[in-house]
């Protein structure tokens, strides 16, 4: 559209980032993005009234006048999609944080009203095509690709409300996003297309089919993949009071998890730290690429001087982002810090529109805003084919952390994120207080995504002949023993351990070995930080084998020192820590002796007990 045909209006009036505009009431779209002529501020329209219009502003009022010009920029808040993104910064409203840093100065202050475009018009990539002239295209086709990074292939698809017949294509060479990559005939009429689509964040992108989740979304962090596991296209809220380990959980899962791409949106980061951030994630190697673990992320931040509806747009700017590369057939995993950012600054903006308030001042409309965000997860058949003309499967995993004031979960963010999601893991300020990290309380933290994936995990049991039991068994009695052993401890308080009968001191001595063996697992050791499904069913799978074996002793009249004094448990405690994820035949060791300490003990001791 030419600057003359654009609808304008005048301000009317400006209460902090909210401004109420006249002149555009009948010429505008709720969503729509509006532009304050002067001081070149972009804000998108919430509310429109027979004679006004309010607006809230991306970028600080201050200095605004009253009659300034503004106009309508004739769409809704959109994001730029194309070869560039992963990689990349961006605040809520998608500007290059990066560029910004480099253009404006360095201390992490973000000029206003700076006019960038997201993605880097001067940058060429190179681009493969897979399609010749005359071939039927339709939505969602892969028609080229392009090395985006070394993680990541960018497929370029056919923007998904499109169809025709391919009437030219570019040969392989370098391109800007901007340069005609090919044309599209349709009943006469001929389009041409450059790499770059546009997307409104506020709706989400179609797909074929729903698809039911069927492979975990392995995070390498024990007590999740056991206990509390998440399936590709699932939902997870991470609730935890300040300094109970949410920002390590999400960043061990931005470097271990097994999606393809990862879209980290920092909630209400102040601008100084992002480039913290940024500069800490340039540094992390992708374990199993040796790559950079930027290659595979696309960053999104809110800086200082962003007002509160910055924030908002960042979590639907992020699972935009998420939809179009699950569309080109990826995992995507959107790692979200905090969402209670997110709800505050929906409280705010609702204050200054004087809406009646519900709940600890939070607006009515937060179930609804929190909902259509994480409804944007799931794991789908996309529209089109890939590159081999084959369906296409991509998925988003949707992790939200949660921080509630004085972490009391029965506030209002918390308790309404626990109705839309499948998964809770819930951080408990004891446990981090006393060191058990990660803080994951296993009596509060549920998942219903066990019975999508035990399938998965059947097919990659490790078969040990002496325990005939899989995955989901295995997690059964690891949450059985912890349920008894919280039952226990009050009766152990009261009349101590050693008064306990045998069979309870066993309870207590394997949810011991559990607890220190297995829950907990240091994120910054250089083993422990990851550990593989094989590693995972061995330590389990032993530690339930000395729980088999203890039943048995005890009933044959051994007493519990006996077990304790087992010189292999020492072993196992430190398993986790000393076995590397590719020594699973040092577990199988550690298991044999556990056999063998067990034979030995029945024999040298087995008649002098009975
Ligand atoms: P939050 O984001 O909830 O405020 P952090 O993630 O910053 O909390 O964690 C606070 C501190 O707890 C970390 O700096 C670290 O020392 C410790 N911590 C948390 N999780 C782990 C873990 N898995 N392994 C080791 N230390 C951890």
């Amino acid at each position: 559209m030419t600057e003359s045909k654009k609808n304008t209006g005048y301000i009317a009036e400006i209460k902090s980032s909210l401004i109420t505009i006249k002149g555009l009431e009948n010429k505008i779209h709720v969503n729509d993005l509006i532009r304050v002529v002067q001081h070149n501020i972009i804000g998108q329209v919430i509310q429109i009234y027979s004679d006004r219009i309010v607006a809230q502003c991306f970028e600080n009022t201050y200095n605004l006048r009253l009659h300034e010009k503004v106009e309508s920029l004739n769409h809704p808040l959109s994001m730029e999609l194309g070869p560039g993104l992963i990689s990349n910064i961006f605040d809520g409203t998608q500007r290059p944080l990066k560029e910004m840093f480099k253009d404006f100065n360095s201390s992490g202050f973000v000029e206003r009203g700076v006019d960038l475009t997201p993605l880097s018009r001067a940058k060429k990539w190179h681009f493969n095509p897979l399609k010749k002239v005359n071939e039927e295209v339709s939505g969602g086709d892969i028609i080229g690709i392009i090395p985006e990074t070394a993680l990541i292939e960018h497929r370029i698809m056919i923007p998904l409300e499109e169809t025709g017949i391919l009437s030219y294509i570019r040969e392989e060479g370098e391109y800007t996003i901007e340069d005609e990559i090919y044309r599209l005939k349709r009943n006469n009429s001929e389009k041409s297309f450059n790499m770059i689509q546009y997307w409104p964040v506020t709706k989400s992108r179609p797909f074929f089919k729903r698809d039911v989740p069927k492979e975990p979304l392995i995070t390498g962090i024990r007590v999740i993949d056991l206990l509390f596991p998440i399936a590709k296209g699932g939902t997870v809220a991470v609730p935890g009071g300040f300094g109970t380990g949410k920002t390590v959980i999400q960043q061990s899962l931005a470097k271990w998890c097994n999606a393809d791409v990862i879209i980290f949106v920092g909630c209400g980061e102040r601008g100084n730290e992002i480039a913290d951030v940024l500069k800490q994630f340039s540094e992390i190697i992708d374990p199993k690429s040796g790559r950079p673990l930027l290659e595979r992320i696309v960053l999104i931040a809110n800086t200082s001087n962003m007002p509160v509806s910055a924030r908002e747009a960042s979590i639907f700017s992020g699972v935009t982002i998420a939809e179009y590369y699950r569309d080109m057939g990826y995992d995507v995993a959107v790692l979200a810090d905090s969402t209670s950012r997110y709800a505050e600054s929906l409280r705010e903006i609702s204050g200054l529109l004087e809406e009646m308030p519900a709940e600890e001042g939070f607006p009515a409309y937060l179930p609804s805003k929190l909902s259509s965000f994480y409804e944007r997860a799931g794991a789908v058949k996309t529209f089109g084919k890939d590159k081999d003309g084959n369906e296409k499967f991509g998925s988003i995993t949707i992790i939200g952390s949660v921080s509630p004031p004085s972490g009391d979960f029965s506030e209002p963010v918390t308790s309404t994120t626990k109705r839309f999601v499948q998964a809770f893991w819930a951080l408990d300020a004891n446990l981090a207080y006393s060191k058990h990290y990660p803080a994951i309380n296993w009596l509060e933290s549920y998942s219903n995504y066990h019975e999508f994936i035990s399938n998965w995990w059947k097919e990659r049991d490790i078969n040990w002949p002496e325990i005939d039991i899989n995955w989901d068994e295995c997690r059964f009695k690891f949450n059985e023993i912890l349920a008894k052993e919280t039952e226990l401890r009050n009766i152990l308080q009261l009349i101590g351990e050693e008064n306990l009968q045998e069979d309870q001191q066993l309870i207590i001595f394997i949810a011991k070995l559990i607890k220190e063996g297995f829950l907990i697992q240091n994120a910054f050791d250089s083993i422990d930080n990851y550990t593989n499904n094989e590693k995972l069913l061995g330590l389990t799978k032993i530690i339930l084998l000395i729980y088999n074996f203890g039943k048995e002793l005890l009933k044959q009249g051994f007493i519990m020192e006996d077990i304790k004094n087992l010189a292999v448990i020492n072993d196992i405690l430190r398993i986790s820590t000393t076995v590397p994820n590719n020594a699973f035949e040092t577990i199988t060791g550690i298991k044999d002796k556990l056999l063998e300490e067990i034979e030995s003990l029945k024999l040298i001791y087995g008649a002098s007990k009975k």
